[in-house]
């Protein structure tokens, strides 16, 4: 049983695998250690992360190796905030973490902009006789990278005796996520240098990077030698980069072509295209992707979201509707939009309209009065309940990003960076409200959304505007 949940997880086959766990409760061999053990693994791998925490829970001895394929399943599926409270949870069972532990709570830290507790692990590694293994590096590297401090990043990267793929992969994907596209691209021909080979991952890395400093015609370079000169077969992952890549630089329809020329086309390229289609307003496009999507899936919440705020941005307000009752219809559940914010070590997490404080809400009134003065104009089209323009302003304020900037700027000193992370693409209104509150509160603020990592700075942010 041990073995066939093993492979169960190496492809991914839940259906199976759950299958298998019926006949090990028939069989009564539940309670072996192995086989409970592999349960945890297979679930977390599969990324069915609550039939994982309950396979643990069951376990008579939780193990390190039972921590460790819990926690990296919350790590690389899932909620990344579960990732710290179970590492926590584990040392306070008087256990200690190994390599693949530490990497993917180093990884979970950067996924949720916790620098302070990324770095406080930084602190203790020298403790570990493993503190400088490449596993543990790399992790550090994402997660010093992931919350905007590339500097650090390099500095990790650096100090690491031998680098090898992965680790100059991560950096490369470090620059590009920040928007330093062609440090990334240098960073690749450093590789080259040192005589290491890229691998497909290596490309995905240099491709996201190029989509989110649209270098169009590096990316189709590496596109061509990828194949040409590593001989590695182009995958969804490097599809979804170029059709980015060619929509966000606004050659969408050779981002269509590019995706009808393919043979199987999945939804995440079509989605990259809708994203697009999104900051350039192409609603016809938009709505043929839109209908390709939910062919393919009719139960992804995001397409009809990201389908209604382009017709509402286009004005047309009746065609949203229509939008957003075919997501009713298809009974799709939209994802909760919620934000974090790190203060003192402690994650916080913000909901819309989730006030929490008589503070925060006294904050979040003098912030948008002073939003107002600038000029700042609310983009009321942007809520579509059926309210008065004074209720929607109200509604727009109140988004989970924002209340995580206004408690961060109550709750740090001046001169502290503020790292946010939102669940979902953050809107235009808030994109546009982060880099006014940047310049007029002379706070650095650093927020990843599920996009890209904008660095708001002085009115301006790094992204230039195209997310
Ligand atoms: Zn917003
Ligand atoms: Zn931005």
């Amino acid at each position: 049983f041990a073995c066939g949940l093993k492979a169960c997880a190496s492809v991914g086959d839940l259906e199976r695998g759950r299958h298998m766990h019926v006949n090990i409760l028939d069989e009564g061999l539940a309670t072996d250690v192995a086989v409970g053990n592999m349960l945890v693994d297979m679930y977390s791998k599969c990324g069915a992360l609550s039939e994982a925490r309950e396979a643990f829970d069951e376990l008579h001895h939780k193990s390190i190796v039972s921590w460790t394929s819990l926690i990296t399943g919350y790590a690389e599926n899932g909620p990344c905030l579960e990732a710290l409270r179970c590492f926590e949870q584990m040392q306070s069972d008087g256990l200690s973490p190994n390599a693949a532990i530490l990497s993917s709570v180093l990884r979970a830290c950067g996924s949720i902009g916790a620098i302070h507790k990324g770095r406080s692990i930084h602190t203790t590694l020298s403790q570990y006789e493993f503190g400088k293994d490449p596993l543990v590096s790399n992790g550090l590297i994402s997660m010093y990278a992931n919350c905007g401090s590339l500097v650090q990043a390099q500095e990790v990267f650096d100090q690491m005796e031998v680098q090898d793929v992965s680790t100059w992969s991560t950096m490369i994907k470090g620059y590009g996520v920040n928007h330093e596209g062609e440090m990334a691209v240098k960073c690749f021909h450093d590789m080259l240098k040192q005589g290491v080979s890229p691998d497909a991952v290596t490309f995905t890395c240099l491709l996201t990077a190029c989509n989110h400093s649209s270098l169009v015609d590096e990316g189709w370079a590496f596109f061509k030698i990828m194949r040409e000169d590593y001989g590695i077969v182009p995958i969804v992952e490097h599809d979804v980069c170029m059709v980015s890549l060619l929509a966000k630089s606004g050659h969408l329809y050779e981002a269509e072509m590019f995706l009808e020329r393919l043979c199987s086309s999945s939804q995440r390229t079509w989605a990259a295209l809708l994203g697009a289609c999104k900051t350039y307003g192409e609603e016809q496009l938009a709505f043929r992707c839109f209908q390709r999507l939910i062919q393919i899936n009719p139960n992804v919440a995001a397409w009809y979201v990201l389908m209604k705020d382009i017709y509402t941005n286009a004005g047309r307000h009746d065609d949203a509707l229509m939008i957003e009752k075919l997501r009713i219809q298809s009974k799709t559940i939209k994802k909760p939009a919620s934000a974090l914010i790190e203060v003192d070590k402690e994650l916080h997490e913000f909901f819309v309209s989730d006030f929490q404080t008589k503070e925060l809400s006294l904050m979040m009134r003098s912030l948008n009065s002073k939003l107002k003065d600038e000029g700042h104009l609310l983009n009321v089209d942007a809520v579509l309940k059926p309210v008065n323009d004074e209720e929607k302003e109200v509604a727009l304020c109140e988004h989970a990003e924002r209340l995580a900037i206004a408690f961060g700027l109550l709750h740090t000193p001046q001169g502290h960076t503020l790292h946010v992370t939102k669940n979902l693409r953050m809107c235009n209104d808030c994109h546009n409200a982060g880099k006014t509150i940047s310049r007029i509160t002379q706070r650095e603020i650093i927020l990843r959304d599920d996009s890209c990592i904008h660095h708001f700075n002085d009115g301006l942010c790094l992204c230039k505007d195209m997310f």
